[in-house]
């Protein structure tokens, strides 16, 4: 973590993300009050490199410089505003989604997306296509981005809208890779209520099959009873606001969010004990779940949960709606191979990894890993973006989520690592950028529009400033 140190320090601690897997010293930390300051910095350091960071909740090493990092945390305003009968909101790159969903609830407004939690920036958000369950991403609803860059000569820093066109859908998502998002314009809707209810379903075709009538859902793969539970989730045009609505909040709070992560905590990581995670899942977790309630409350208070207060790590990978059935499948085999070394892969999951050479070495994944999260799955419209990881086409993408509290654990960086080159090689599933990146497995093909996103990137930043780290191993953009 760093520290808020004022304007700038020069040889600065070590900076952390939240899962505490990317660490490094940057040359500087600077902590600019305004936008004249941030175009200042990035000028004097053009020689170092740039990066900006969010609240460094992003698990990929996106954030991670040698030069200078920038911390936005001052460029917070909030302004809403009417444009064409519709309304926006503008707000700066460095306030906080909580901050922001806080000053809309007060005027009856909210954003038309949010993820599971609110700790992030906005634009560290959309720099990733944060998402959340049966709308698009973020990245999908911002209409003008303020960027600091650098002329075509590569050697001037300048500050622009862009508000069009791939320029537009670039910006949308765009890894911190374009520049300095100073300001971020999103389309914004009325305050809305949404009820829920947690149902078990057998198979994946029934969890499917509610969505026509609760298209906000999410659903959850448990480990050790191979079922499935569904959030089901609809707007709703009642109010709430019963007892029961409120006492919700309470059971969720202390139930799920404490409870069953300190359970998850006791069993998985201190007592490393496989045989009562296995226990604790297969008997005990589905008492946990109250599936009569069906409480309604707010939409920003309904769609997320507490995420954030135990620290873990995590992988997500998205595949297209006709790949999930059997994506999902691939993905139980090989949790259930890791769980039992005698657990047989079916034929159907053999014949997939052996056309992309992954068969002759699953053995490495056999025994080493007991699952001990369940594995959130959600369904995210397609953007209106270059390479958010549900950009391109029409149809829906499902984001499978492996989350792991053991953060130090090699055998999960294993599993993790082979669960993604199969789902990239047999489904071209896109790894989100914001979450554990698996190495080396990433092709044009995964992203059609890869090419012209490093085309907008390089002429917003023709000496590669911005272009370092990770960003600058991603194909297409050293050249
Ligand atoms: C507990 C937890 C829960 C999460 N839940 C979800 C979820 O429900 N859905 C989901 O999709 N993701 C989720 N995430 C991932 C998270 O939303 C993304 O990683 C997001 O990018 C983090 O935003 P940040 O502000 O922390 O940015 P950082 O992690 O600090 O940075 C992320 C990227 O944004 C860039 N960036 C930040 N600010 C700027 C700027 N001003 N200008 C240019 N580039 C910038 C950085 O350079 C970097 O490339 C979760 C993460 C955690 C830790």
């Amino acid at each position: 973590m760093v520290s808020d140190s004022g304007l700038c320090g020069r040889g600065v601690r070590e900076v952390s993300n939240f899962g505490g897997n990317v660490r490094f010293r940057p040359a500087r930390l600077a902590v600019p009050r305004s936008e004249g300051e941030v175009c200042r910095l990035v000028q004097e350091h053009r020689a170092d490199g740039v990066r900006v960071m969010g609240s460094r909740h992003a698990w990929s090493p996106l954030i991670r410089t040698a030069g200078l990092l920038l911390d936005l945390r001052y460029l917070d305003s909030v302004r809403v505003y009417e444009d064409g009968g519709r309304l926006l909101v503008s707000v700066g790159g460095g306030c906080r989604i909580s901050q922001l969903l806080a000053y809309l609830n007060q005027r009856g407004l909210t954003m038309p997306s949010v993820g599971l939690i609110t700790e992030q920036t906005v634009a560290g958000a959309i720099s990733t296509a944060t998402h959340g369950s049966g709308r698009h991403s973020l990245s999908h609803y911002v209409q003008r981005v303020r960027l600091v860059h650098f002329d075509a000569g590569g050697s001037e820093v300048v500050v622009r809208w862009i508000d069009s066109g791939d320029e537009l859908r670039a910006a949308r998502c765009s890894l911190g890779a374009m520049g300095v998002i100073t300001e971020v314009v999103f389309a914004v809707v009325r305050q809305y209520r949404v009820q829920e209810q947690m149902v078990p379903a057998g198979t994946l075709s029934e969890v499917l099959r509610m969505e026509a009538e609760t298209p906000l859902q999410q659903f959850f793969l448990i480990p050790h009873l191979w079922r499935f539970y569904v959030q089901r989730r609809a707007e709703t045009a009642e109010s709430g606001g019963r007892l029961t609505d409120q006492l919700y909040r309470v059971y969720w709070f202390l139930l799920m969010d404490l409870g069953l992560h300190l359970v998850v905590l006791l069993l998985a990581v201190f007592l490393r004990s496989r045989g009562l995670v296995r226990l604790f899942f297969s008997t005990l977790m589905p008492w946990l779940v109250v599936t009569s309630w069906r409480p309604i409350d707010r939409s920003d208070r309904q769609l997320v949960m507490e995420h954030e207060l135990f620290r873990h790590v995590e992988e997500e990978l998205f595949v297209r709606r006709a790949d999930l059935p059997s994506a999902m499948a691939l993905v139980q085999d090989l949790l259930r191979l890791a769980d039992d070394g005698s657990w047989r892969l079916s034929e159907a999951s053999c014949d997939q990894l052996r056309r992309v050479d992954l068969l002759g070495v699953v053995s490495e994944i056999e025994g080493c890993w007991s699952h001990h999260y369940p594995i959130c799955v959600r369904r995210v419209c397609a953007d209106d973006a270059l390479i958010s990881m549900s950009s391109g086409g029409a149809e829906d993408w499902y984001a499978i989520s492996l989350i792991n509290y053991q953060r130090g654990s090699a055998e999960f960086w294993r599993f993790a690592g082979f669960v993604g080159a199969a789902l990239m090689r047999i489904y071209g599933a896109r790894p989100h950028w914001g979450k554990w990146f698996p190495e080396g497995e990433l092709r044009q093909e995964h992203y059609p529009e890869l090419g012209r996103f490093c085309e907008q990137v390089k002429r917003c930043d023709p000496a590669g400033v911005f272009r370092r780290g990770f960003v600058g191993q991603l194909p297409g953009m050293g050249e």
